[in-house]
């Protein structure tokens, strides 16, 4: 059986450096907030060519947490709306939900899978003041037009990156196009780590420190609590963790992308509808995604050849067809 995703195989190249690593963790004593988070969000910045990066406890809580910010900086109200495209996983609206704003459900381009820049604008109130940006199935929304809407309507811009680690456009890496981003390193990512973890990226000094509270209780220094934060750290293992896997994100994305290219070359059949290869930027294949009027038989004939597949959403697959 070829498997949907194999991590015990993808973990295995480097079970010997991940061993290493959590060796030292167990042997240091120390398991929250130390050496390994701080190495591993400067790794995480420079991987991602910005000047911050805050290790939190999932993906879900990244996005929560800088829209908790801005809140609390005073960017964003209760009932303000958030621009979220409807086909996203549902952490990219509870997070906006979870902090009294609204999101604002935006159909999808059928090419991309991404919200474009023209049904962001349609959807543009006065009340809108975050465009949640995902990046889905590995491909970045585009992210020039995207800015140029928010600066013009001075909006914010908050990128979901859980799926694209590492995808560019114009080399500019996923992360650092908004005015922050949340990534998760969930096992199943094309970063993952051995449990949950996730993480900020930012420019924003001022969006950064208030992060680095929120996350830790509202505290910057032990009993002095001046927001009401969250208990959302990533833990030394899973940093450790993921400092080793960082080192080959870059090699496996590619992996992905060979994978795809044959699959695009070689797959020629009118009932299946193959995803858009990526224009000029460096898609990281998290999914390989196809849509068709016959998913379910299509689904059974490839168990029958031995090869899992997962579904996805109902809407987006057979909208384009009908
Ligand atoms: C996985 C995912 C998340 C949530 O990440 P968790 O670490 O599971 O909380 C958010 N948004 C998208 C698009 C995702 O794929």
């Amino acid at each position: 059986m070829i498997s949907f995703l194999n991590l015990k195989k993808i973990n295995a190249t480097q079970r010997d450096e991940l061993q290493v690593a959590c060796m030292r963790v167990i042997d240091s004593g120390w398991y929250i907030s130390g050496k390994e988070l701080a190495s591993f969000e400067e790794a995480f910045a420079s991987y991602c060519e910005t000047q911050y990066c805050v290790g939190v406890a999932n993906g879900l809580d990244a996005l929560i947490l800088v829209l908790r910010a801005w809140k609390e900086l005073g960017l964003l109200a209760d009932g303000d709306e958030v621009i979220v495209p409807s086909n996203t996983y549902i952490a990219s609206v509870l997070a906006v939900s979870e902090n009294g704003l609204v999101p604002v459900l935006v159909e999808p381009d059928d090419a991309s899978f991404n919200l474009s820049p023209s049904a962001i604008e349609k959807a543009i109130t006065e009340k809108t003041k975050v465009i949640l940006v995902v990046h889905l199935y590995g491909r970045l929304a585009e992210m020039e037009s995207i800015v140029e809407i928010a600066n013009r309507h001075n909006l914010l811009v908050l990128e979901d990156s859980a799926q694209s680690h590492g995808a560019s456009v114009n080399g500019k890496k996923a992360g650092n196009w908004g005015d922050a981003s949340g990534f998760s390193f969930y096992p199943g990512k094309n970063l993952g780590a051995l449990g949950d973890a996730g993480a900020i990226t930012t420019n924003d000094e001022r969006l950064a420190n208030t992060l680095r509270a929120l996350r830790n209780y509202g505290s910057h220094e032990k009993y002095k609590n001046i927001y009401q934060g969250l208990n959302s750290r990533l833990d030394e293992l899973q940093a450790a963790v993921l400092s080793v896997k960082l080192k080959t994100l870059d090699e496996n994305n590619y992996a992905r992308k060979c994978i795809a290219q044959r699959y695009l070359a070689g797959i020629n059949n009118n009932e299946l509808i193959l995803p858009d290869s990526g224009g000029t930027g460096q898609h990281v294949w998290h999914l390989f995604v196809i849509r068709t009027q016959f998913r379910d038989e299509f689904s059974a004939h490839l168990k029958s050849k031995g090869v899992e597949t997962r579904r996805l959403q109902e809407l987006s697959a057979t909208r384009s067809l009908n």
